[in-house]
C-alpha cells in the first residue's frame, strides 16, 4: 500500500496542502497534485449544490442538484458540461467511488458535509487499487483543509461566502473588467453588484427577538440562493445586508431580476415575523472603477432607496441623471 510513496513526497504533498490561504488556492493546488499522478488524464472539481434553481425565470429548470465546475467562470455564457449529466445520475456512495460512464472509468472523489457546498473531484485515469489509497489520503487533508477554509471564508449562519470572501470575488471580478472594455453600459452585458438592506430590521429583532430575526436572515438568504443564477456570486456582508454580484446582463434585466428579488421578498410569509421588505442599491461594474468606489456607488443608492420610501430598488446609474440626493433625510444606515 502506498509503497512508491516515498515520506518525502508525502510530506511535500501536505506542505502544498495546507500552506494555502483560501478555497481557490487550495483546490488549485489539489488539482495540480492530482493532474501530476501517473495515469490521471483529466482532473475537473465541481462545487455541487443540492435543490438550487438554475434559472429563477424558468420553474421548469429546478433540478435537484446543480453543478458548477471550479474555477467558476462569470464571463462566459453557461455552456454544456461533459460530465454535468454524470454527476446528476450518480448517488454519491462513501468518499471515493468508481463510476463507469459512456463506457469509461472514471474515479469520483466526495467531499460532502461543509459549510459550503459539496465537492466533487473527478479523474479520468486508468483506476488501480494504488490510485485509490494514494487518492485517499490526498482527500483526507483536503477535505480537512475545506472545512477550515470554509469556516473562515463563510457566514455560520446563511452559510454564504463572507465579506473576506466578497472582497477578493469582487477585485477579481474588477481585474477581469480592466482587461475586457465594455463598449456600452447599457446595453452590453457586464456586471453589477447590489447592495440589500432589510428594512426596518431593528423592530423585527425588538418585536420578535434575535433569535426569530436570525431565522429571518436565514429564509432571505435561502430565496437569495433560489433567485438568482448559479454564476452569481452572493455573499452576506454583516449584520442584516448582502450583497449580490449579477454577472453577464444587460441594464434592463438586471431591473428585471432584482425587482423580481425585491417582490420574491415582499410576498414571502416569513414564519412568525410575517411581511419584510428589503432595499437595494445597485451600480454597474464598468472597467475603470474601483472596488471601494463601487461600493460606494451602491451603497449611496441603498441610502437613496431608503430615504424614498425603502421597499424599491435604485440604480446609481440613475440617481446620477437626477438632481443630487437630498443629505438631510432621517435614515441611519450604519
Ligand atoms: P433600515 O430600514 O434603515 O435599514 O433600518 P434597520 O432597523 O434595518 O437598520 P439598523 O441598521 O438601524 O438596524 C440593523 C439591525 O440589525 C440592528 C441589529 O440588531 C440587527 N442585526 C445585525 N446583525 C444581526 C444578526 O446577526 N442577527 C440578528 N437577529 N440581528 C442582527
Ligand atoms: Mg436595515
Ligand atoms: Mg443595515
Amino acid at each position: 500500500m502506498l509503497s512508491n510513496v516515498t515520506a518525502e513526497q508525502a510530506f511535500t504533498w501536505a506542505e502544498r496542502l495546507t500552506s494555502q490561504s483560501d478555497f481557490n488556492a487550495l483546490t488549485k493546488e489539489m488539482d495540480s497534485i492530482l493532474r501530476a499522478l501517473p495515469n490521471v488524464q483529466k482532473v475537473v472539481v465541481y462545487e455541487v449544490y443540492a435543490g438550487r434553481q438554475v434559472r429563477a425565470s424558468d420553474e421548469s429548470s429546478v433540478v435537484e442538484k446543480v453543478v458548477r465546475r471550479f474555477p467558476v467562470d462569470f464571463a462566459t455564457v453557461e455552456h454544456h458540461d461533459e460530465y454535468a449529466d454524470l454527476l446528476n445520475s450518480v448517488a454519491v456512495v462513501g468518499d471515493i467511488q468508481v463510476v463507469e460512464y459512456k463506457s469509461q472509468r472514471f474515479l469520483l472523489l466526495h467531499v460532502p458535509n461543509s459549510i459550503g457546498p459539496d465537492r466533487t473531484i473527478l479523474l479520468e485515469t486508468e483506476v488501480t487499487e494504488q490510485l485509490i489509497e494514494l487518492c485517499r489520503c490526498l482527500l483526507v487533508i483536503y477535505a480537512n483543509q475545506v472545512q477550515l477554509h470554509d469556516n473562515k471564508e463563510r457566514d455560520l449562519l446563511t452559510r454564504l461566502p463572507n465579506r473576506q470572501s466578497f472582497d477578493m470575488r469582487l477585485f477579481q471580478v474588477c481585474e477581469y473588467f480592466h482587461e475586457h472594455d465594455l463598449s456600452d453600459v447599457v446595453q452590453d452585458k457586464g456586471s453589477w453588484i447590489a447592495m440589500l438592506d432589510i428594512d426596518h430590521f431593528k423592530a423585527v429583532n425588538d418585536s420578535f427577538g434575535h433569535l426569530y430575526g436570525d431565522e429571518v436572515l436565514l429564509h432571505f438568504s435561502q430565496i437569495m440562493e433560489k433567485s438568482f443564477r448559479y454564476n452569481d456570486f452572493l455573499f452576506r456582508f454583516g449584520g442584516e445586508e448582502f450583497i449580490v454580484i449579477l454577472n453577464l446582463v444587460d441594464m434592463a434585466s438586471a431591473r428585471d431580476v432584482f425587482e423580481r428579488f425585491r417582490e420574491a421578498i415582499a410576498q414571502f410569509k416569513f414564519p412568525t415575523v410575517g411581511r419584510v421588505t428589503v432595499s437595494i442599491g445597485v451600480t454597474h461594474i464598468d472597467s475603470h472603477a474601483l472596488p471601494a468606489s463601487l461600493l460606494d456607488h451602491a451603497d449611496k443608492a441603498l441610502y437613496h432607496a431608503k430615504g424614498s420610501g425603502r421597499n424599491q430598488v435604485v440604480f446609481y446609474e440613475d440617481m446620477e441623471q437626477e438632481a443630487p440626493v437630498e443629505d438631510d433625510t432621517d435614515v441611519e444606515l450604519f
